[in-house]
């Protein structure tokens, strides 16, 4: 069993600044959980506070039940496994992946069968003869992982590991550590501010900013029951849609009203939406819920406003289409049945089942549903 217990921990580094504050989260046995926000956020410092690479301020950590606040990082049971791949330059690949046992001072016979066996999994054992600067960044990155798999640790970390690899490498690697994750049935945890790396990998995401804990869930329950603005925008490509507008009652039905439309709002989002009753809130829309109003709509409450198209990406897959009404602007992902003219008006359907309503103040999802 190797769970990891984050509680209550702060960091202030020695110039004052707390970059971390009160974070708490619970990596389960063989969970893979990933911390995510824009740079700054805190989530390095808080890997390299599990990893004893930084003391804590404040709060505990428990590696398998084990508090290891004052615990040094060779006695942590754990790998790490860096951005920069950190290679010993003068080995080889076999030196590089043997060393850490070499030091625990395992026999060689032991050691030979547990690196090929890692190099096999890995399928790097044609280059274990090689320097790391004869090899790939996407061999060395492998390398790397293969230097961690091989201490067979209770707890994998990794700091932004696939980000000096190219945009396809990184696809690559993506599945393959996936892949390695369920082989290795090991927990995990994995720092990035890709939030395409959290929604594809991770049993469960951490979302960081400025030090705090914005939410913790699964990538899907996150994407779609965001706890506020931040967390809304941060996930998905393009980003959320967002409207400023008013909440109105007429005739005993609420309305949601912009400078340039007005649409209805279903009546189960009132008892969220009750306190705003004329008030400014935000809605938010992900773009894959705007359609075109002229083919099959997928949306369950379609309203349709007209709005001006601007630009359009054509994916092949789909058209990412840039709309204006007013002075509002929106992305629709659209499917790519007819290529939408620009410069002309075009009848979109929002589907107001998806919708989210957001406090401008304190920008929390009034919408968002409590587990
Ligand atoms: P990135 O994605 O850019 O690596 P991050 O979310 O991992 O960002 P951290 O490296 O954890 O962020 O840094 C969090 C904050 O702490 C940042 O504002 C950073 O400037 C600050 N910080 C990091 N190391 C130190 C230090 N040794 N002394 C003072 N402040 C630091």
């Amino acid at each position: 069993m190797a769970k990891v217990v984050v509680n209550s921990v702060d960091k202030v580094y020695e110039n004052g600044f707390k970059a971390v504050s009160s974070v708490s989260f619970v990596a389960e046995d063989k969970e893979f959980v990933i911390l995510v926000g824009p740079s700054g956020c805190g989530k390095s410092t808080t890997l390299r506070m599990i990893a004893g690479l930084e003391e804590i301020t404040d709060g505990d950590i428990f590696i398998a039940d084990k508090l290891v606040n004052n615990i040094p990082p060779k006695d942590r049971d754990i790998a790490m496994v860096f951005q920069n791949y950190a290679l010993y330059p003068h080995m080889t690949v076999y030196e590089n992946m043997s060393f850490a046992l070499k030091l625990r001072k395992t026999p060689k016979a032991e050691i030979d069968p547990i690196v090929q066996e890692a190099a096999k999994l890995l399928e790097i054992e044609d280059l274990l003869d090689r320097k790391p600067k004869q090899l790939s960044g996407g061999q060395r990155q492998r390398v790397a992982l293969g230097r961690a798999i091989v201490r067979k640790p209770k707890v994998f970390l990794f700091d932004e590991p696939l980000s000096n690899l190219d945009a396809k490498l990184r696809v690559q690697m993506r599945a393959e550590i996936t892949r390695l994750h369920r082989k290795l049935a090991t927990t995990m945890i994995y720092v990035t501010h890709d939030q395409v790396e959290a929604m594809t990998m991770a049993d469960k995401i951490v979302i960081m900013k400025d030090g705090f804990i914005h939410q913790i869930d699964t990538p899907l329950n996150v994407y779609n029951n965001p706890v506020n603005l931040f967390v809304a925008g941060f996930i998905g490509s393009p980003a959320i849609n967002q409207f400023n507008g008013r909440i109105d009652e007429v005739n005993g039905s609420l309305s949601f009203i912009t400078a340039s439309f007005q649409v209805p709002i279903p009546p189960e989002f009132r008892t969220a939406i009750q306190s705003h009753i004329g008030k400014n809130v935000i809605m938010g829309l992900r773009p894959e819920d705007v359609y075109d109003a002229q083919y099959d709509s997928m949306a369950e409450i379609p309203v349709n406003i007209t709005a001006l198209c601007d630009v359009v990406e054509p994916m092949g897959n789909e058209y990412v289409v840039y709309l204006s009404t007013g002075d509002t602007t929106m992305i629709a992902r659209l499917d790519p049945k007819k290529l939408p003219q620009v410069e002309q008006d075009l009848l979109i359907s929002l589907d107001m089942k998806k919708v989210h309503f957001f406090d401008p103040e304190t920008q929390d999802c009034l919408t968002h549903k409590k587990k």
